[in-house]
């Protein structure tokens, strides 16, 4: 075991390098601190993202650290997504367009796919407790989520781990799908309405909102063991961002696509996640019972791999072209199993 770099002890047991271990907040959990066990309802604290202060932020600058000096084109990824944030941005057009919201949602939807950065599109109205405790109410009433894949073939050298392309995959998916809610915000400006795009590394101040809530309610996928979405079309290995505008649109809704049947009786990411920081059973955090990564194991292994998503490239349905046939056996089960039940 080293200064910057652990040591794996076990299958699935890791022990941080002495400056992670150092960093790491004494008396304080980040478990504890994202309400793992608390049956109250209530926002999320910012914890990996934007400028508030949170107990983890000395570990999270040095993850930024050396994702960034290990990776250029992760670094450009960065600063262009920050340059967007700030000046991407057009001017609403003074004059209105006014449809039907069956017209823009049509309109809205033909446009973001047509994005050589956006794969997949959903919608649903917004809602006040998606934003970070300490955030403004902004107050947009819908919210558009998109998603596009990463490189599977890049990213899953980490199976063999090698983070190298990784961090690439992660950051400049972050990027590149800001760079679609970005350019469908402004159009939806040029129409007269209000919108902002924003992207997974987006930091402005007030405006930090959790974005797999909304993606889940939009009917992108569902929530996986490995704490992120599984799309029928994309799989786990995916990026997300979101455009929250007023302009009238009509809400997709959240949809059965045997995610959970699938995962309940599968241990793929659990078994190669390095720090055992998946779980088999689901866990209570701030009232909801669901899919939960242990952030005090993972947060220390992808910091001093500057990247990990080994729960990403493992899972089965990120395979190229496996998602949708596996979803349709999934539901075909599970439509036997109802029948079965019934008679
Ligand atoms: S990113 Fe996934 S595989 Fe890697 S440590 Fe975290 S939970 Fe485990
Ligand atoms: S690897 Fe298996 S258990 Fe993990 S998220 Fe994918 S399907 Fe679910």
């Amino acid at each position: 075991m080293g200064f910057f770099t652990g040591e794996q002890i076990g299958p699935n047991e890791y022990k941080a390098g002495t400056l992670t271990r150092w960093l790491i907040p004494k008396g304080t959990s980040g478990n504890v601190f994202n309400g793992v066990g608390r049956k109250d309802e209530y926002r999320a604290l910012p914890q990996m993202h934007g400028p508030e202060d949170h107990p983890w932020q000395s570990l999270v600058i040095l993850f930024l650290i050396r994702a960034y000096l290990g990776s250029f084109s992760a670094l450009v990824s960065f600063i262009v997504h920050q340059w967007r944030d700030r000046y991407g941005s057009v001017e609403i057009a003074p004059v209105r367009v006014e449809k039907s919201p069956e017209e823009f949602t049509a309109e809205v939807k033909r446009r973001a796919l047509a994005h050589p950065e956006a794969e997949v599109v959903g919608i649903t109205r917004m809602r006040k407790e998606w934003m970070f405790a300490g955030q403004e109410d902004i107050d947009y009433k819908w919210i558009v989520v998109i998603g596009r894949s990463m490189d599977y073939e890049n990213l899953a050298k980490n199976l063999n781990h090698d983070f190298s392309s990784a961090i690439t995959q992660v950051i400049g998916g972050y990027e590149k799908t800001q760079r679609a809610a970005v350019d469908l915000a402004n159009w939806v400006r040029s129409q007269g309405w209000p919108a902002r795009g924003y992207g997974g590394l987006t930091t402005t101040k007030g405006e930090l909102h959790a974005m797999i809530p909304p993606a889940l309610e939009a009917g992108i996928g569902q929530l996986a063991k490995n704490g992120s979405i599984i799309s029928d079309e994309l799989g786990s290995a995916f990026r997300i961002s979101t455009m929250l505008t007023d302009m009238p649109l009509v809400a997709d809704a959240p949809r059965e696509i045997g995610v959970d049947e699938f995962c309940m009786s599968c241990k793929k990411c659990q078994t190669d996640c390095p720090p055992g920081a998946i779980s088999n059973e689901k866990t209570l955090v701030r009232g909801v019972v669901k899919w939960y990564v242990d952030f005090d194991k993972c947060m220390p292994y992808v910091t001093e791999h500057k990247a990990c998503g080994i729960c990403l490239s493992t899972c089965p349905w990120s395979r190229p072209g496996i998602a949708k046939s596996l979803s349709q056996k999934m539901l075909r089960k599970m439509a036997r199993q109802e029948e079965m039940v019934a008679s």
